[in-house]
């Protein structure tokens, strides 16, 4: 039980890593506690949720908009079950995919818990121990939800995004606690189904971290559909009383509702990982210490994902896995942190990607900006989705493009081009004088780039 690479944990990070080594030649093992693989993402984070936001968003739809193109829909009923078991379907079939391709290139499969027993070294532990020898390990162990002091999470009323993803009927009242992206998220779907919610914001803003246009935009559309904020509020502990949960926030009298929702971050996995004992060091947030080229304290173990600092993203995990494991085999790896794109499945959608405009302000950094809204774009007229604008801010003298911050249709989708342009240093000019076809959403961000030298054309 040699292998060249051993991967802990078989989420984005761990999976993707594991098959970009083995395409590179190594003899890799991949360990992984949970019966499916594909970690938190595609058994009870992106994946399932995605499919939620969908189907409830279709129910949406048909019962509020559908009208508006002349469709008549008679009563529209709702089939949670269904609903549930089609979300069920997908995350089967992509962790079941995740096998295939784990056959497909050769990746031996361990089942259990992994704990590093030294350098070179992995114990498993579970119903068969095992002892592994590896020339490097790779820690993708990923994250967990973080805990609230005073909420007492019981898995069923009082719960957090993985219960949230199957509560058995829709809730009268949901409180979800933090206005982040897995609040809104799932908060979306259930009050689309039919709940009202209450969201819980210790900040006095949504989102924090995202550009400030962006937030207001999104709060005051949030609000319109129907999402109750209570901002500045400290909530100090939620108990379940009877079928009723309580939730009691500072200064504040107690709110009462069916289901709870906590949704305030996530911390770094690395619990009886055997971390100390190898000598792997952590930082004050309990994320694993690592150099450019994810190398850990201790030679031959490395981190990528979750784990370590960074924002917790599949995909900055995916192109940490991939990095790290090409840097091992080639002595070349790179991940660019200016172009990682976030995305909020919301409606609109909302995507970022580079400096937010609250950020340059704070660093005296020059810049000019450019914007547009989707309310003079031919296409989302003809789609009937026409809230939000894309701003992009680009360096005052140089031009080169430093971010871009999307809300609107298909927002996540229209990202992608900022990110090719921030990869490749382009400038809001490069953007500007590439054609783009028409009619397409991605037209305002062209749009907007011209509006970087006040030149836009339809507004
Ligand atoms: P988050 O960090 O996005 O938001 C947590 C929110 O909770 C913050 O607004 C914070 O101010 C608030 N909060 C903290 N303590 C509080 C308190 N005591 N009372 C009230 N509010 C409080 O965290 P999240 O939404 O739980 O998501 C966790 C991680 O998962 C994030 O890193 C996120 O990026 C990732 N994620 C990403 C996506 C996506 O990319 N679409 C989707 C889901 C999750």
């Amino acid at each position: 039980m040699k292998h060249d690479l051993i991967v802990i944990g078989a989420g984005p990070g761990g999976y993707v890593a594991a098959i970009r080594a083995a395409q590179l030649g190594l003899n890799v093992a991949c360990i992984e506690k949970e019966a499916a693989l594909g970690g938190t993402c595609l058994r009870v984070g992106c994946i399932p949720s995605k499919a939620l936001l969908e189907s409830s968003e279709k129910y949406h739809e048909a019962r509020e908009s559908l009208h508006r193109h002349g469709v008549g829909t008679g009563d529209v009923t709702l089939d949670l079950g269904v609903l549930l078991r089609r979300k069920d379907q997908i995350v089967t079939m992509l962790t079941k995919g995740i096998d295939g391709l784990f056959k497909k290139n050769k990746i031996t499969r361990y089942a259990g818990h992994a704990r590093i027993a030294g350098a070179g070294k992995v114990v498993i532990e579970g119903a068969e121990p095992k002892e592994l020898q590896g020339t490097h390990i790779l820690i993708a162990t990923g994250s967990k939800v973080a805990n609230l002091q005073g909420v007492e999470l019981d898995g069923d009323r009082i719960g957090t995004s993985t219960e949230a993803l199957n509560y058995p009927e829709v809730p009268k009242h949901l409180i979800v606690i933090g206005a982040g992206v897995i609040g809104l998220e799932l908060g979306s779907v259930w009050l689309r189904l039919g709940a009202k919610v209450t969201v819980l914001e210790y900040l006095d803003r949504i989102l924090p971290g995202m550009d400030s246009d962006l937030v207001a935009e999104a709060h005051k559309l949030f609000t319109k559909q129907g999402f109750e904020f209570k901002l500045s509020t400290k909530v100090k502990a939620a108990r379940v009383d009877g079928k009723e949960c309580v939730v009691e926030c500072e200064g504040a009298e107690p709110l009462r509702a069916d289901r709870v929702l906590l949704a305030v971050g996530r911390v770094p996995n690395t619990e009886n990982l055997g971390l100390e004992s190898a000598g792997v060091q952590v930082d004050k947030r309990g994320r694993i210490t690592v150099d450019d080229h994810f190398a850990t304290s201790v030679k031959g173990i490395y981190a990528v994902g979750d784990v370590i600092r960074g924002p917790m993203l599949a995909h900055k995990a995916e192109e940490e896995g991939i990095a790290c494991v090409e840097h091992i085999v080639t002595g070349f790896g790179h991940v660019n942190y200016d172009a990682i794109p976030g995305v909020v499945y919301t409606q609109p959608e909302i995507a970022s990607v580079g400096k937010t405009e609250d950020e340059l302000k704070l660093e005296k950094h020059e810049y000019k900006k450019g914007s547009f809204p989707f309310m003079a774009n031919g296409r989302a007229r003809a789609l009937g989705d026409t809230s939000g604008f894309v701003k992009i801010l680009a360096d005052a003298k140089t031009d080169r493009i430093l971010g871009v911050h999307i809300i609107g249709p298909r927002a996540g989708d229209l990202i992608a081009e900022a990110v090719v342009a921030i990869e490749f240093g382009a400038s809001s000019e490069d953007l500007a004088r590439t054609c783009h076809a028409h009619p397409t959403l991605a037209e305002a961000v062209k749009e907007a780039a011209m509006g970087v030298a006040e030149r836009t054309i339809h507004f």
